[in-house]
């Protein structure tokens, strides 16, 4: 096992990983921005560098200045983290060519996923199911027209590089098209530097299912269950929750063993997850992402498996502790996302916080890097605490999230706790009658046919 480790992120999910390693004994490393002096990782991690100064460009996203901290602090190994260098394989590649271990898969298998279009198409052949579209990038608006009307409007024009939900743009009719095509590349090419683009068929009201994987480098690979994702706004995910509710235990089995036979079959190392969209009783392949996710805890809850444990296990080159029939799921599990930004008009708020009162008591995680006096910087994401909920059942887990989030205190910033208890006291969310659409109809961001239907059939 690894001695020593360098952390390249920030936030909760570095001191989510410090915490893994502390209770292995594992010595951290954590690098920092100037804005990120006052972290809690940085803190209560044995050793921290700067790494250069506030923009994410200058500093978690600068490979030279973070592959020189791993060396003069001498570490094993550098876990990426999620977002900034996580699902960059140059960065991977060149992280091995300088002596040290990635903590992720290797650049291959990132360089595969990462193209959107090339993982849909390796995803294809290895046997899963695929959302009706272009076979490939989409040049130009005559063929992007071509294709849309073969596979039928609306479609969805995404971006190859895309992730967080840019460089995503639907389009309803052929009118549409050609305007929503270039503001897709346009928006891609800005945050990604890359503006191919494909299209796919839009789905009306799918859920947002996703199974995590774990692969070692003996050739094991199993399915951690599912985790529902559909409560989304701008198609970035607000609150998650395990098992779904929509599934039946058959189509749970089904999805799990498929996505695990994926995975063993592209010889995968390390924790990943496959995202699908469910619509009808059927699954669609998404995207793959090839590192931990910010939902991850919820898997925790139901396995009882410490998913940062077992990727320092099998990157330290050692086989999976377990194997399939070994994963039992047990209880129901929540997770809220918690952002300083306004709950109603989602302007961020960073700041300081003047008051941090987090809930306790049986079945409540809160996974976060916030404490009284801490100013949230302005440059990085909104992301400050997560409050992670678990329950025998999903009832248990209602009523448990109710009070936790009745004994949660933030001063000082906006937060999106009212949010929270919004979503918490509606009877779609309750009964688990949700999709990927609904909250931003409730909030009424987004149109709502159905709303629409019955005003028609008033009408008629
Ligand atoms: P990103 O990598 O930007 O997160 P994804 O491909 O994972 O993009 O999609 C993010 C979200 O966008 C999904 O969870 C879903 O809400 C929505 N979405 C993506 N593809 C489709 C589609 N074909 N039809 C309807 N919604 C989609």
């Amino acid at each position: 096992m690894f001695k020593k480790i360098l952390i390249a992120n920030r936030g909760e999910i570095a001191l989510r990983i410090h915490r893994a390693c502390k209770e292995r004994d594992i010595q951290t490393v954590v690098v920092h921005s100037k804005a990120d002096e006052n972290a809690m990782a940085v803190k209560l991690a044995d050793e921290s560098v700067c790494i250069g100064p506030a923009a994410s460009k200058d500093s978690y996203l600068n490979i030279p200045a973070i592959l020189t901290a791993a060396a003069i602090t001498n570490v094993d190994a550098i876990h990426p983290g999620i977002g900034f260098l996580s699902e960059n394989a140059e960065f991977a590649r060149m992280v091995e060519e300088h002596g040290f271990t990635f903590i992720g898969p290797s650049p291959k298998h990132i360089e595969q996923m990462g193209d959107k279009a090339v993982a849909k198409k390796t995803v294809k052949e290895l046997g899963l199911p695929v959302i009706e579209g272009s076979p490939d990038i989409v040049p130009t608006l005559e063929e992007g027209q071509k294709i849309s009307k073969e596979i039928g409007f609306p479609v969805l024009i995404k971006a190859v590089a895309g992730g967080g939900g840019k460089g995503m743009k639907i389009a309803y009719t052929a009118a549409e098209f050609d305007n929503a095509f270039k503001m897709a590349r346009a928006e891609a090419k800005a945050a990604f530097g890359n503006g191919d683009v494909y299209i796919e068929k839009y789905l009306g009201n799918p859920r947002h299912i996703e199974v995590q994987v774990i692969g070692d480098t003996h050739g094991n690979a199993i399915h951690l269950g599912e985790r529902d994702c559909s409560i989304q706004r701008s198609h970035q995910k607000v609150l998650e929750e395990a098992p779904s509710p929509a599934l039946s235990e058959k189509e749970r089995k089904y999805i799990g063993e498929l996505s695990a036979e994926v995975v063993r079959k592209m010889g995968y190392r390390g924790v990943g997850t496959i995202e699908y969209l469910y619509e009808d009783g059927k699954f669609y392949f998404l995207e793959m992402n090839t590192r931990l996710q910010v939902e991850h805890p919820i898997t925790e809850i139901i396995t009882g498996i410490d998913l940062v444990r077992e990727q320092l296990h099998v990157a330290a080159g050692n086989p999976l502790t377990f194997k399939q029939e070994d994963i039992t799921f047990k209880g129901w599990a929540f997770e809220c996302r918690v952002n300083a930004e306004h709950p109603e008009t989602f302007i961020p708020s960073p700041g300081k916080i003047t008051k941090f009162h987090p809930p306790g008591g049986l079945g409540v995680r809160v996974d976060s890097a916030i404490y009284e006096g801490y100013s949230i910087p302005p440059y990085y994401d909104s992301l400050i605490a997560k409050l992670i909920i678990r329950g025998a059942t999903r009832n248990e887990c209602l009523r448990r999230l109710n009070r936790a989030l009745s004994e949660f205190v933030v001063e000082g910033v906006n937060t999106t706790l009212p949010l929270h208890n919004r979503i918490l006291h509606e009877e779609e969310f309750r009964s688990g009658d949700y999709n990927i659409h609904w909250l931003e109809r409730k909030l009424g961001l987004k149109p709502d046919p159905n709303a629409k239907k019955d005003k028609d059939s008033e009408a008629a």
